[in-house]
């Protein structure tokens, strides 16, 4: 494939990655974004496997010799395992997922950065050239090295294996700061090396102490910041990949690594205004830490609460003339949404006017919940953001929560010493009745006790979120 038409598919197969991140952007058009994903993907690695480079000494294919053969050893390997999680991981695990694939994106920055600086193939003209080159390298691996052990960590703190609380070293701002310096140091050094052997010492230094820094990093963020992480360390593998793209001479890399970079960095604003959090306190972390705030144990109960049952629920719900449902992350567990819709339906035909409230973190990752109501046909035109109807809960008869917590907790308004103050919440306890449906006391990501369940006007529908909406939908038909 010559270069010309090596750069054309990479033009073609950039215009199919905007596409497809605007798909993505809403659910209606997502199944075709993702389409357009899949379709420019195809075309990037055909051309880069099957395309030329033009090189001072002339054009050359990029892959050579045995190189075919690694490739389709690695991505019938890589494909066996993507296709193998596609399967098996359930929808609950998929913040999870994504984690470990950013910690992906990382580790190849870090081992591709290495292999760049020893690969004395490409020659550079002049001096100025190859001191850029090693300061692509440089920065790469930095990046790629935060990036991959922050994911872990995330990855960790997602599957519970590793607890939500942040855990604070004293004097940790002094460490992150010794750790910049000595990167910096070591960047100097590196720069001016006169040899690959004496290089390399610095550029280990640099690699462990970016490695340790995305471990302490991601340990000092507490439960409720999660979401901010998340979409820091989805920007944070663009710019790896960006970097990458740097050090492989590689144009196509470069833009889908600014544009997955910059995604995630607006990813990032938005969840910290969701959060009502500044970035720099994200970063700094232990938002949630219990030091200080009169942090309550998870599930330690304070007062009484009201419980009621599903008869009670749907005869309440067919009183109502308007109802707002908020999902959370017990609706993934349980896989309700499909009956969410049936209730949806049945009150909807029932005259009643139903609405979904839906908070910018809900769930594990961003969309989530979007997700699961598109994928159970609920109409997009009655799933609303947060800030569209939390004014409307005075003048709403039953506000539902199904598998939420934290973000209906009213002690983020009314408690300002709790870790979670100023975090907007979906003021569910300003409706004539508010209805909590979940398991058990226990409490949210965030592992704060909630003060809603103890409201008078609030009422608990203790149980699994499936289980118990079909007992409701049974009730409300049954009549
Ligand atoms: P929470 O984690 O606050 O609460 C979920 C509730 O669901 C739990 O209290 C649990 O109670 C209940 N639950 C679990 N399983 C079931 C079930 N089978 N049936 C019924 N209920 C169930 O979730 P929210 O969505 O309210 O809030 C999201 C939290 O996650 C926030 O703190 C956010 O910061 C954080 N987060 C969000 C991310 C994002 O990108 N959206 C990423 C990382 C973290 P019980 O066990 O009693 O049933």
């Amino acid at each position: 494939m010559p270069v010309s038409l090596v750069t054309a598919s990479y033009l073609g197969a950039t215009i199919l990655f905007i596409l497809s991140l605007g798909g993505l952007s809403n659910p209606e058009t997502a199944k075709r974004g993702n389409w357009y994903g899949i379709v420019g993907m195809a075309i990037a690695v055909l051309a880069t496997v099957f395309g030329y480079r033009a090189l001072m000494a002339g054009d050359q294919p990029i892959v050579t010799g045995n190189g075919y053969a690694f490739i389709v050893g690695a991505m019938v390997v890589g494909g066996a395992v993507g296709l193998w999680a596609a399967r098996t991981v359930k929808m609950t695990q998929m913040p999870e997922l994504v984690a470990i694939m950013h910690s992906l994106v990382g580790f190849a920055a870090c081992t591709i950065g290495f292999a760049s600086y020893i690969d004395t193939s490409t020659v550079f003209p002049t001096h100025a050239e190859h001191v850029v080159h090693v300061l692509e390298i440089y920065i790469g691996v930095l990046i790629g090295a935060v990036t991959f052990t922050g994911s872990v960590i995330a990855f960790g703190k997602l599957s519970a294996r590793i607890g939500g609380k942040p855990v604070l070293l004293p004097g940790r701002h002094w460490l992150n700061l010794a750790g910049l310096l000595i990167v910096i140091v070591c960047g100097y050094w590196f720069l001016s090396a006169e040899s690959i052997a004496a290089g390399m010492l610095p550029l280990i230094v640099m690699t462990v102490i970016s490695l340790a820094f995305g471990v302490h990093m991601v340990m000092a963020i507490g439960g409720a910041d999660m979401p901010v992480v998340i979409s820091m360390l989805n920007s944070y593998s663009g710019w790896a990949a960006a970097a990458t793209g740097f050090m492989l001479s590689n144009d196509l890399l470069i833009v889908v690594g600014a544009l997955v970079g910059s995604s995630g960095a607006i990813l990032s604003y938005i969840m910290c205004r969701a959060m009502n959090r500044n970035f720099i306190a994200v970063i700094a972390g232990g938002f949630g830490a219990a030091e200080g705030a009169a942090a309550k144990k998870s599930g330690e109960p304070v007062g009484e609460v009201t419980p009621i049952s599903a008869a009670e629920t749907a005869e309440l719900l067919r009183d109502s003339k308007s109802v707002i449902i908020v999902p959370g992350y017990g609706m993934a567990v349980a896989q309700a949404q499909h009956a969410v819709f049936e209730m949806t339906k049945a009150l909807r035909e029932m005259g009643v006017n139903v609405r979904f409230g839906i908070h910018p973190v809900a769930g594990r990752m961003p969309g989530h919940m979007n997700v699961l109501l598109a994928e159970a046909k609920v109409p997009y035109d009655i799933v609303l953001e947060m800030d569209e109807l939390n004014d409307d809960f005075p003048s709403t008869d039953v506000a539902m929560v199904i598998g939420a917590n934290d973000i209906v907790n009213p002690a983020a308004q009314e408690d300002p010493t709790s870790p979670i103050a100023g975090m907007p919440v979906l003021e569910v306890w300003k409706a004539k009745t508010s209805i909590v449906m979940k398991r058990s006391m226990a409490s949210g990501y965030a592992g704060i006790d909630n003060p809603l369940f103890y409201k008078e006007n609030n009422r608990m529908l203790f149980g699994d979120a499936k289980k118990m909406l079909e007992e409701v939908i049974a009730a409300l038909k049954a009549k």
